[in-house]
């Protein structure tokens, strides 16, 4: 395959933070994706929840079959479109690394316990275990991976932190784009959850067919499956109507992306980090019916009052372990009672990021274990 000239080129990286040598028969970014598989974090994604908690059933998604899922599909994209495919997986792969355990929940919970001490944002946090947290290498701290997956990783941020990240933060203060692959990926994580999250909603029962056809590219796809299949139902009805689903969103972003590219004549990844918009996009169309299904999750899947009772439960528990360490710390384990040298702020500051390391890294069961350790007082 030829690769694109506004594809991301591993033998023009803009380099890792620390120097190394070259990679022997494999390119930096597949260096990256290897890397990213052998981390710590990426073992933990089995066991967090993407909107059901993980002991919840063993069919639905955990933060690791979605990542996944989205590596596949912004991968076809890549292929399709020339662009660098060993990058979008790896970015893909560890886009979710820094997500707290119990999905959103929790996320908005530690941001939440964290607001005086700088906020908790998951996309930086994913950054942070890439280029901090994880420690196994001899020679550095973190992964050090390539800018380009980096940059990938972080996907946004608030402007308030974007100074402090130095090169991957710059093109929030100057309003550039990312690579296409980074811009990819992210599109592809949209598809696979708005998907994947309508199967697991129709598989808990606490979404219908019947509601989500209210959506109207949904019921355009179901009428069209049903009129071919009459008799088709249940998991086989679902997973063929999602499907087509899939790939109808795919098939958009590839021809919207490709022909906006053919407009704006890229020819090389410098320019398209110029571009006022991103260049990997939907149509209108689809755009529009994108939101649609978003909407309709968040009413009646996201927001079902048996997700949010959980999402209730979740909080608390965050909202008492952090707490808890913040008040003693000698309740977390040793290497978290220290700052991490790179950090800067005031004691309480720097203690407070430790916990909300310790935290964010745990797994859902690993959370509620610990808080039955902490709290639960019968058990001694
Ligand atoms: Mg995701």
């Amino acid at each position: 395959m030829i690769r694109a000239d506004y594809a991301a080129n591993p033998e023009q990286s803009l380099g890792r933070r620390y120097d190394e040598r070259e990679p022997v028969y494999r390119t930096h970014f597949q260096r990256d994706r290897d890397r990213i598989i052998h981390s710590k974090a990426f073992r933990r994604l089995e066991y967090k929840t993407q909107v059901f908690v993980n002991h919840e059933g063993d069919l639905y998604r955990t933060r690791l079959t979605h990542s996944i899922e989205v590596a596949q599909i912004a991968r076809a994209v890549a292929r399709n479109m020339r662009l660098d495919e060993d990058l979008v997986e790896g970015i893909a792969l560890a886009h979710d690394l820094g997500h707290t355990p119990f999905g959103h929940a929790g996320q908005d919970a530690l941001n939440q316990c964290m607001k005086p001490f700088g906020g908790f944002e998951h996309n930086l946090q994913s950054l942070r275990v890439v280029d901090e947290l994880e420690d196994v290498y001899a020679d550095f701290d973190g992964l050090n991976l390539s800018f380009e997956t980096r940059e990938g990783v972080l996907k946004h941020c608030s402007l308030k932190h974007a100074a402090d990240l130095g090169d991957v933060g710059e093109r929030f203060i100057h309003k550039t784009q990312a690579g296409l692959e980074a811009q990819l990926a992210n599109i592809a994580d949209e598809i696979a959850y708005n998907n994947h999250d309508i199967d697991d909603g129709l598989r808990s029962g606490l979404i219908t067919l019947a509601q989500l056809c209210e959506v109207p590219i949904f019921a355009q796809v179901y009428e069209e499956t049903i009129s071919q299949y009459s008799q088709l139902s249940g998991t086989r009805l679902t997973h063929e109507v999602l499907r087509r689903l899939i790939n109808l969103m795919v098939i958009d972003l590839t021809d919207a992306s490709t022909q906006a590219i053919e407009t704006a004549k890229p020819q090389s990844i410098a320019d398209v980090r110029q571009q006022a918009k991103p260049l990997m996009r939907y149509s209108d169309a689809m755009r529009q019916s994108k939101t649609q299904l978003k909407q309709f999750l968040r009413q009646n899947l996201y927001m079902h009052p048996k997700v949010y009772r959980m999402s209730w439960r979740a909080s608390r528990i965050i909202e008492q372990l952090f707490d808890a360490y913040m008040n003693d710390r000698k309740l977390l384990p040793a290497e978290y009672q220290q700052a991490l040298p790179s950090d800067q702020g005031s004691g309480e500051e720097l203690h407070a990021r430790r916990v909300s390391d310790y935290i964010a890294g745990m797994t859902d069961r690993y959370a509620m274990r610990e808080y039955g350790d902490l709290f639960d007082l019968s058990k001694m």
